[in-house]
């Protein structure tokens, strides 16, 4: 049977490994596996126009208006659709799809994820930022729709795959690379640049998950994803470096028993399982596990002192309401400072907690009962003050 799909964000690093999952998927199946509804972009109307041809959308977005023209021009003649801005995209979201993924960075993607789990439509979560700014929203609307959430974040999907009853498990664990700094000395990390801090040893990922991973804030944004997706409380949450990268998380159950799953760091696994799931029926051409040539897998606790993000992240979900919007939104503008060389890489998450520590923007929170029009509202004035905090962060550094 051929399943329709949207992919929102098809030209970053996981709409683009999908495309590649489903067309290895189309090559070796002698009939059409995928049909493509819609895919969308921010800006690069070349790589979306290129993407929308040769996997046959019938819609491409651009969430920039002023690329709309462009995107038209190229789309002449081929019968694709094509429209521009964030409310296209969220339109676009809502058309009827087999599953959807949701694979935008930041939490730019919300109002599509939204957006699909209100119309109904399955969705293949990558886009963390919407679950830590939105998670009960999100899991609520989907509860009402029917529709499912399927974790795709590589260490999500592997809890996903091996949980059996919540009810019988006693924690989850999730695993961490440690990024390109687990053992640079904590007297040099002031000092990288975006280049070292987007050269991650394992996975090959667009650069605010990349510069995440480097300051552990991707762990963080994750401990607070699991925290929601599976509802479990933040102390039943562990965090264990793997450097690896083979063990993707695990679950403990109250027996005893402790479920893991393992795999080649490549994202094209966790989507090709969170886009055929319930099934497990999309071939993929990634390395397959050698244990033998590994011979050894590593395990380390978490460096609160080198990186206080998790230790952050657990403050977030203790304190609830919108202290998760927070920290991420000044996360995000942190990052895009420091990638713009604006701040200095341990800045990032001084201006998170000082944030997080700011009382009157937490009392922005309108609890676990926020609509999403509370949450961009909240999102939107931490970066008006964004610039202020990342000023008196580098101001405290000398930077
Ligand atoms: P990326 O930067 O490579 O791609 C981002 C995509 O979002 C692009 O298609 C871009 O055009 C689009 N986009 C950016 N800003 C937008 C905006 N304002 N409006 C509309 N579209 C916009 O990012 P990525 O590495 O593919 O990550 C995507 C998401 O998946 C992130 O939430 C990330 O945390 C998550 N994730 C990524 C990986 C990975 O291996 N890359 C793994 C797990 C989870
Ligand atoms: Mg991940």
């Amino acid at each position: 049977m051929t399943m329709r799909v949207s992919i929102m964000g098809s030209t970053g690093s996981v709409g683009r490994s999908a495309l590649s999952v489903m067309a290895h998927a189309g090559s070796v199946s002698e009939d059409p596996v995928f049909s493509i509804d819609t895919l969308t972009a921010n800006s690069d109307v070349d790589t979306l126009a290129r993407q929308s041809i040769t996997y046959n959308a019938r819609l491409a977005v651009v969430a920039d208006d002023r690329a709309y023209k462009e995107l038209k021009s190229q789309l002449a003649g081929t019968g694709i659709e094509v429209a521009a801005g964030a409310d296209a995209i969220a339109e676009a979201a809502a058309r009827p799809v087999d599953r959807l993924l949701a694979a935008i960075v930041g939490i730019a993607g919300l109002r599509s994820t939204y957006s699909a789990l209100k119309a109904g439509n399955s969705v293949a979560l990558a886009n963390k930022e919407s679950m830590v700014c939105a998670g009960p929203l999100l899991k609520r609307v989907a509860q009402k729709t029917g529709a499912h959430i399927i974790p795709t974040d590589s260490e999500h999907n592997a809890m996903f795959q091996v949980l059996e009853r919540q009810e019988d498990v006693e924690k989850l664990v999730l695993t961490a690379s440690g990024g390109p700094f687990l053992k640079t000395p904590l007297a040099n990390l002031h000092n990288v640049t975006p280049e070292q801090a987007c050269a991650h040893p394992r996975w090959s990922m667009g650069r605010k998950i990349s510069v995440d991973s480097a300051t552990f804030m991707n762990k963080a944004l994750e401990l607070i994803e699991a925290a929601y997706l599976f509802e479990m409380p933040q102390q039943r949450i562990d965090v264990l470096v793997h450097p690896q990268s083979i063990i993707h998380s695990l679950v403990a159950y109250r027996d005893g028993s402790v479920l893991a799953q393992l795999g080649s760091p490549d994202m094209k696994t966790p989507i090709a399982h969170a886009l055929s799931w319930p099934e497990r029926r999309l071939p993929t051409d990634v390395e397959r596990l050698n244990l033998v040539d590994l011979a050894q897998l590593d395990f380390l606790a978490v460096d609160d002192a080198r990186f206080p993000a998790i230790r952050l992240a657990r403050q977030a979900l203790d304190e609830g309401g919108g202290a998760p919007t927070v920290m991420n939104a000044a996360n995000e503008c942190a990052v895009e400072a420091f990638l713009n060389g604006r701040c200095r890489f341990t800045d990032i998450s001084d201006v998170v907690e000082a944030a997080l520590g700011d009382r009157s923007l937490s009392g922005v929170s309108a609890g676990d009962a926020a609509s999403l029009d509370d949450i961009i509202a909240l999102d939107a004035e931490v970066r008006q003050r964004s610039g202020r905090l990342i000023a008196e962060a580098s101001l405290r550094t000398g930077s």
